[in-house]
């Protein structure tokens, strides 16, 4: 068996693994990333691609959570993590928030004027701007149908460097993922990166972990692979990090208060051309109805078009014709739902129970309502419907009949923001770790990625992930 040891041993290298072994390496210490997926260059596959989704995201992106309703989540498995395929939108969090957290569990240390440095750094380590030279015709379009409406809307900023290409956005070029920003950095500071081994197990002795097990791939052969450190941290994601908790023996609070952002996606046509692909991501989302509710307008490639148009629209091929009329639009809610992780072995795949509540419905259908009434506004022909095998919606009449009653089991729904579950606080009936990612009951284990949410960071997540791997790792560093 491969034996490899390291004073820290980083599991997981998406956003939470990657400051975590990027800011200790800086500090001078022996770190050793470990990750499952495999080392893409960021442009190694046209973003929103098929290629992109065989190479970066686990299963392809097929997972899904079981309930009422099932709603798929995607996960990146690759160097770099959900970085790598994301929108790379990037908000702080509302101040409001971070206190609601630190009341919720008791955060030591969590003052909003404590976090801002690090979300300040974050913005300067990973490039976050805003577009240079207009945003597109989709984010023009919603502003036009929010101003119409008089509601708010902002253009959001992104982990993205357009120097070379303004004013069109490109597509992964500018991508300032974690392959490109903090990954680097930590390889030159000494880090050593081991790509394509998955951690299967962490060894325990007493109140200390020892190390863990796991396997790698080489040339297409499986081997066994050992680790031995003074300090894990464990930061494989909001469902993964739980899953190797649990299978290691660590189950308090470990799983059971997964929390997400529920989202429908919907097509609308326009008479004149909004879909302009050289654009990238519209980064302009309508800010009125936050924290609750966020309404946008995804990247609407022709796939991903006749993705989302569901069952609901008949002769698709005459419409994916007018794709330069037609984009992809969303409404995101803060979920209400609390749901468990527990492991299948034999299966080798997560068990996902998660509900979407009443409120939850209630609030993506206000959300449906709001949308279609901007879109209406803005100019729109037909919206597609998200209840499956529902006829196409051509007025507002017809969609307040479906916003108000949206059916269980019959919407695709589906989340790209997971998180909350191994909470962190001083409340130890409610939390998994401490308030700094302390594993209860160890002394040297650690969590320090999505998972440690006490719950919705009511944006999009990736920005405090980043921002509260850094404060997390520098306490343990330096006190
Ligand atoms: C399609 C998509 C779009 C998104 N858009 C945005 C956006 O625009 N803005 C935003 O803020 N957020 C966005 N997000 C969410 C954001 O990407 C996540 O919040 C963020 O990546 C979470 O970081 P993390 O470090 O917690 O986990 P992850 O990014 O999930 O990283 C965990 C890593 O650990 C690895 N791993 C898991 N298990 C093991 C194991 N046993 N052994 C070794 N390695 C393991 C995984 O392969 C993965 O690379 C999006 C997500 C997706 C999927």
């Amino acid at each position: 068996m491969k034996q490899f040891s390291s004073d820290v041993l980083v599991i997981g290298s998406g956003p939470g693994g990657a400051m975590t072994a990027c800011t200790a390496a800086e500090a001078g210490r022996d770190v050793l990333l470990v990750e499952e997926g495999s080392h893409h260059a960021v442009d190694s596959a046209p973003s929103f691609s098929l290629a992109e989704m065989d190479q970066k995201y686990r299963n392809g992106g097929l997972n899904v959570t079981f309930g009422g309703t099932s709603i798929t989540y995607l996960e990146g498995r690759c160097v770099g993590g959900g970085s790598e395929i994301n929108a790379a939108l990037y908000h702080r969090p509302l101040e409001k928030t971070l206190r609601e957290w630190q009341a919720q569990t008791q955060i030591r240390g969590f003052e909003p004027e404590a976090l801002w440095p690090h979300f300040e750094a974050v913005e300067a380590d990973c490039n976050v701007n805003l577009v240079r030279g207009g945003n597109g015709p989709a984010s023009a379009l919603l502003r036009r149908g929010a101003g119409s409406m008089g509601w708010s809307t902002r253009e959001i900023a992104r982990f993205w460097n357009y120097d070379g290409d303004a004013p069109i956005a490109g597509l992964s070029r500018g991508r300032q993922s974690m392959t490109v920003t903090l990954v680097p950095r930590a390889v030159r500071a000494g880090a050593r990166l081991l790509p394509d081994t998955r951690v299967l197990r962490l060894l325990r002795d007493g109140k200390r972990v020892t190390g863990a097990v796991g396997e790698r791939t080489v040339n297409g052969e499986r081997e066994k692979v050992e680790f031995r450190a003074k300090d894990v941290f464990v930061c494989a994601g909001a469902v993964q990090t739980p899953r190797l908790l649990r299978r290691s023996g660590f189950t308090h609070n470990v799983g059971d208060t997964l929390q997400l952002h529920p989202m429908i996606r919907i097509t609308a046509r326009f008479r004149e051309p909004i879909n302009d692909l050289g654009y990238g991501v519209p980064t302009e989302q309508v800010d009125q109805f936050k924290p609750e509710l966020t309404l946008g307008c995804s990247y609407s490639s022709i796939p991903h078009l006749a993705l989302w148009m569901g069952a609901s629209l008949g002769n698709k091929q005459a419409r994916l014709r007018d794709w330069r009329r037609t984009g992809i639009f969303y409404v995101a809610a803060v979920g209400t739902g609390v749901g468990r992780i527990r492991d299948l072995p034999l299966v080798g795949e997560p068990l996902i129970r998660l509900p979407l509540t009443t409120a939850d419905l209630a609030r993506l259908g206000e959300g449906l309502l709001r949308l279609g009434q901007l879109l209406f506004a803005a100019g729109a022909e037909e919206l597609s419907s998200p209840v499956d095998g529902a006829p196409p919606i051509r007025d507002v009449a017809a969609l307040e009949g479906v916003a108000r009653v949206l059916p269980q089991g019959r919407m695709p729904v589906s989340t790209i923001h997971i998180f909350s579950s191994v909470p962190m606080g001083e409340d130890d009936a409610r939390t998994g770790t401490d308030s700094f990612g302390l594993v209860w009951g160890c002394d040297n284990l650690r969590i320090n990625d999505a998972s440690l949410f006490p719950a919705s960071p009511a944006v999009n997540p990736q920005g405090t992930v980043l921002a509260v791997a850094r404060r997390n790792v520098m306490h343990f560093l330096h006190g």
